[in-house]
């Protein structure tokens, strides 16, 4: 059985681009606007020793804050059952918002690996900015950029090393 990697996060923090920047296809809809409706996208990754299945979760309707929250809430709590190693996905142009606290809170009680990662970190300056993410309380925050594939190399190797 292949071990399952599950992306989870806000809408808009780049999920997708993430997905797509590991499966190496534009196989998920990358979109500026919040709340596209997207299934959920499992892709096999084969490409490292130890192969895994990366899950991309999306599905947000154009929602309120509320519904946005309550999609979020199930579908971390999906993860936290059916992944063995989940990636919390922030955003470092946004900063950190309500929703990643309460993500946050919820993702403490699971026993699985849980990696904090911020994404959009496309350079210097924004890397100190991200510094107020451990405000979470976190021990470990990984600074990537998706987009300009910074930081997802070593990511990897991290998540390799606990499948
Ligand atoms: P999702 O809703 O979490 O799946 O987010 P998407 O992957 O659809 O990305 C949302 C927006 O953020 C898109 O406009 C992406 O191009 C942009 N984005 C994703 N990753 C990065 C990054 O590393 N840096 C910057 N500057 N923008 C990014
Ligand atoms: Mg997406």
């Amino acid at each position: 059985m292949k071990s399952i990697v599950a992306i989870v996060g806000r809408p808009n923090v780049g999920k997708s681009t993430l997905f797509n920047r590991i499966v190496g296809e534009r196989r998920a809809i990358v979109d500026d606007m919040p709340g596209v409706t997207r299934d959920r996208n499992y892709a096999v990754v084969e490409r490292f020793d130890k192969p895994f299945i990366l899950v991309d979760t999306g599905g947000f309707e154009p929602v309120t804050e509320d519904r946005m929250l309550q999609q979020m809430r199930e579908q971390s709590l999906l993860a936290m059952e059916e992944a063995d190693v989940i990636l919390f996905l922030m955003d470092a142009k946004q900063g950190l918002t309500p929703a990643d606290n309460e993500v946050a809170e919820m993702l403490r009680r699971v026993t699985k690996p849980v990696f904090y990662v911020v994404n959009k970190v496309d350079g210097e300056k924004i890397e100190n900015e991200a510094a107020e993410f451990y405000a979470l309380g976190i021990e470990t925050l990984h600074t990537i950029s998706a987009a300009h594939n910074r930081g997802v190399r070593d990511l990897l190797d991290e998540i390799q090393e606990l499948l």
